[in-house]
């Protein structure tokens, strides 16, 4: 057993703490008041590398392992929430179009992706299926000259004001398949949702009018579809593990400069065991999961299934990183509450990847399969 990082991924941590300390941490609430996507920040990520960590360097990747990638995830995150999905997004998408994309597919998308140069969002998600995901209705068939034709709504999609392009599961006669789709083009259209949270990413509706597509743009297989997204989600539900808890262990760090300074009652707050137990409390939390992430990484770097694992650090670590901000909020009272501090929005940011990627009922049901072999209903 070895349960410490090599050099080269601690001198990668400090790099990014640096980084997302000194660069991102000063713009976060900026994003978040004016909504606008941090573009300029999001294509030095991909200059660091880390928006493909994990990916192959021939898909401009930077080759590295899913333990690296968590590290970029959690590291980044501590200083903005909400950039670190760039490294959740990059992984999932990236990876997808990594095992199943044609070479214009990867040309066009997948390498400027991982550049941060386009942006290329993943739309499952309907109106009326969400957690059912088999029960989507965007489809995808061919017209009366034999050209395939894709038609349907999405749904609550991330980065939808902003992407190039997305990767979008139709049905087809087979099953479910994926299909890399330009958004700027005729028969495309995007609604922005109006979000409590990770707002300068945004989300909203895409509807493919009866556009015209090619094999050229699928994705993997015809009717593979579902089983690709769900292989990646057994890295990016553990990437997002690691984001919830960067941003919580910042917000953790933040708390103990504050109770050691403020007083009370004639003494610091970090002196009533009240508080000094809370801080306790949350780091074990904290530190019990975000090693449990690491050991879900490195399942995946081994080759070894991991899908109950990745479960678990989605269920858990948003939950656990959404109590701990909200704990930390109000161990700084009234200062908590305002919009001076990050601490409101950390937790307006989290809760919403308790929803995305699969809520904790269905991680719940992946992780009961596991042990009974049998699905709850
Ligand atoms: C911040 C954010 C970002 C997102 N980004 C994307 C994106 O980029 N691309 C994309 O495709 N989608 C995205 N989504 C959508 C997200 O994946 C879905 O919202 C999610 O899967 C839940 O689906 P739903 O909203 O339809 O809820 P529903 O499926 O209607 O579920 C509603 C509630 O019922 C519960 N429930 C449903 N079925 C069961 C069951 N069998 N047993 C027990 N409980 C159940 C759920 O846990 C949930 O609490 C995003 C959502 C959010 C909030």
């Amino acid at each position: 057993m070895e349960f410490s990082f090599s050099k080269e991924q601690e001198t990668m941590r400090e790099m990014l703490r640096g980084f997302a300390k000194n660069t991102l941490k000063p713009h976060y609430r900026h994003w978040d008041q004016t909504h606008e996507f941090p573009r300029e920040y999001w294509r030095k990520m991909g200059e660091l590398g880390v928006l493909g960590v994990a990916l192959p360097e021939k898909d401009g990747g930077s080759g590295s392992t899913a333990v690296a990638a968590g590290i970029a995830a959690e590291e980044i995150s501590r200083g903005d929430f909400n950039i670190g999905y760039g490294i959740i997004l990059g992984s999932l998408v990236g990876d997808i179009l990594s095992r199943g994309a044609t070479v214009m597919v990867r040309q066009e998308f997948l390498i400027p992706m991982l550049k941060g140069e386009k942006l290329v969002a993943i739309a499952v998600t309907e109106p009326e299926a969400g957690s059912d995901v088999r029960g989507i209705r965007a489809e995808a068939s061919r017209d009366c000259n034999g050209h395939l034709r894709l038609r349907g709504e999405k749904s609550g999609i991330s980065l939808v004001a902003v992407a190039d392009g997305a990767v979008v599961a139709a049905k087809e006669s087979g099953g479910i398949s994926l299909f890399a789709v330009s958004l700027q083009q005729p028969g495309v259209s995007r609604k922005v949702f109006d979000d409590m949270g990770t707002r300068p990413i945004g989300r909203g509706s895409l509807y493919f009018d009866d556009i015209m597509i090619t094999e050229e743009d699928r994705v993997g297989l015809s009717g593979q579809g579902l089983r690709s997204v769900l292989t990646g989600f057994d890295l990016s539900r553990v990437l997002i593990g690691l984001q919830s808890i960067g941003a919580a262990l910042e917000s953790l760090e933040e708390t103990i400069t504050y109770v050691k300074e403020r007083e009370a009652f004639g003494k610091t707050l970090a002196e009533f065991q009240g508080v000094g137990f809370t801080l306790a409390e949350r780091y074990a939390d904290l530190e019990l999961l975000r090693w449990y992430c690491y050991r879900a990484l490195w399942l995946q770097d081994q080759g070894l299934p991991h899908a109950a694992e990745s479960a678990i650090c989605k269920w858990r670590a948003p939950r656990v990183a959404v109590d701990t901000i909200h704990d930390c909020l109000i161990m700084h009272g009234q200062y908590g509450y305002t919009k001076d501090l990050p601490l409101e929005q950390r937790l307006r940011d989290v809760i919403g990847l308790e929803i995305g990627d699969g809520t904790a009922n269905i991680q719940k049901l992946i992780v009961a399969q596991h042990l009974t072999g049998i699905r709850p209903g």
